[in-house]
């Protein structure tokens, strides 16, 4: 849809809010603090009434992909009014139902290379919630070294016969399907004899084992492929030309973990404003009213200055792709500075707990001090997930800025 702006706008927002006021069943609306992705998982896949009620009326108005085509069930919004949709939805407290690997990721991307009968099959499904996805990039032998991924797919007459093993797969307990990379030329240079790959997670031959991560969730697997059997026509984009398709997908998702860390959701701890909170509360103020601790006091206007210049940013960087097709290799910076930023953040507010940040579980705790302690531990994750902070500013410096390769 072609994007417009003024008194078009201002109406789309007054019939954005109006159908939100109606329609957002009020027990959801959200608490602050971090949440545990593990519980956001279980309230996914095991919605109460009110969730269930809110993800069908989020389907029907496609409003979980708003800006997809309206012909594969998605809203068919432009960029702007799915903006002003978001604002108008954390104005309530109100999140995306639909959110996940193949809203943020797998979608736009099979959107861009799918063929139309791929596209039919899987976007609606996406769209509705039906069906949940992960990503099988990540081998015990290839993390930022992607292109030497091992994971074998091979050619079986009438299907694909796929061995191998994934790791850090996110999510892959609960998926249905896995947008996987493989290798299906041995013998080509390493970046060309790989393709991506859909496969089914119910198939026989598929294993996934939790592993648990620094802060008690387990957000991820180990995932296992013995003689899964995939269908030909699961390929996307060309045979052997799946790195092109890889490296869109991974701009998707630096992209979606910048704008997350930056909206501060399950994988951000709280905040800016939360920050301050918990500073006022726990290092007290002067009789100034300010806070008491003034080493402190500079470290925090300057996380909320990064802050404030990233939120902008970002801002910036989304009109931006909206007049370029999507987000660029500059979702690389964006990943990079909302990572470092998210780390800052969890850091000041475990060293405003003090005493209160050093337990684990039990003992003397607030629920939203025990969840914070395991934020501040999940952001370590957060320069590693999506390509380390070295990686992304490899990107950088070759992609955006055009350096030469120091090699
Ligand atoms: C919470 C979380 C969720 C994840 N979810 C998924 C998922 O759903 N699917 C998936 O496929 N993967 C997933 N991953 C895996 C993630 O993509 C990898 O961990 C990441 O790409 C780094 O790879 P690695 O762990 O093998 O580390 P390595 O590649 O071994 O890197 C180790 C260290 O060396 C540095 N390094 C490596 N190469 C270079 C270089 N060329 N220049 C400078 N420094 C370098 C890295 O920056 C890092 O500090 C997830 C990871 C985490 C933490």
């Amino acid at each position: 849809m072609a994007d417009f702006g003024g008194g078009e706008l201002d109406a789309f927002r007054a019939g954005a809010r109006a159908w939100l006021e109606e329609n957002y069943p009020t027990s959801l609306r959200r608490g602050a603090g971090p949440g545990s992705e593990e519980a956001a998982m279980t309230a996914m896949l095991n919605p109460n009434e009110d969730q269930k009620l809110w993800k069908a009326r989020m389907a029907e108005k496609g409003w979980g992909a708003p800006t997809w085509p309206k012909q594969y069930g998605g809203g068919g919004l432009s960029q702007s009014e799915a903006r002003v949709l978001q604002q108008e939805m954390e104005r309530i407290g109100a999140s995306n139902p639909m959110m996940g690997m193949g809203t943020s990721m797998f979608g736009p991307t099979l959107l861009e290379y799918g063929t139309e009968a791929q596209k039919q099959r899987h976007i609606p499904n996406i769209v509705s919630g039906e069906v949940r996805w992960c990503q099988g990039y990540s081998e015990p032998g290839a993390g930022s070294d992607l292109a030497g991924l091992q994971t074998k797919c091979e050619d079986a007459g009438d299907h694909w016969v796929v061995n191998g093993q994934k790791i850090w797969t996110s999510g892959a307990q609960y998926a249905d399907w896995c947008f996987c990379l493989v290798r299906t030329d041995p013998a080509a240079k390493k970046h060309e004899g790989i393709s991506c790959l859909l496969i089914n997670m119910k198939d026989p031959g598929v294993e996934t084992r939790p592993i648990r991560l620094i802060n008690g969730d387990s957000p991820f697997c180990e995932t296992f492929f013995t003689d899964v059997k995939a269908r030909k026509d699961d390929i996307v984009g060309p045979l052997n030309g799946g790195w092109t398709i890889a490296k869109r997908l991974l701009q998707f998702e630096r992209d979606a973990i910048a704008t997350g860390l930056g909206g501060g959701t399950l994988t951000g701890p709280a905040s800016a404003t939360g920050v301050v909170d918990y500073a006022r509360r726990y290092i007290g103020l002067d009789d100034q009213g300010r806070l008491a601790d003034v080493d402190y006091r500079s470290r925090l206007v300057q996380h909320r200055m990064e802050n404030q210049a990233f939120q902008m940013t970002l801002q910036r960087a989304a009109d931006e792709a909206k007049a370029n097709q999507g987000p660029s290799n500059a979702a690389a910076i964006m990943k990079y500075a909302g990572a470092k930023i998210a780390q800052d953040r969890a850091e000041l507010i475990v060293e405003a707990l003090g005493n209160q940040g050093l337990g684990w579980e039990g003992g003397g705790f607030e629920g939203q001090e025990l969840a914070q302690v395991r934020g501040w531990l999940r952001t370590k994750a957060n320069s590693i997930e999506g390509g380390s902070s070295e990686i992304n500013l490899n990107v950088v410096s070759k992609r955006v800025l055009g350096l030469p390769d120091p090699k």
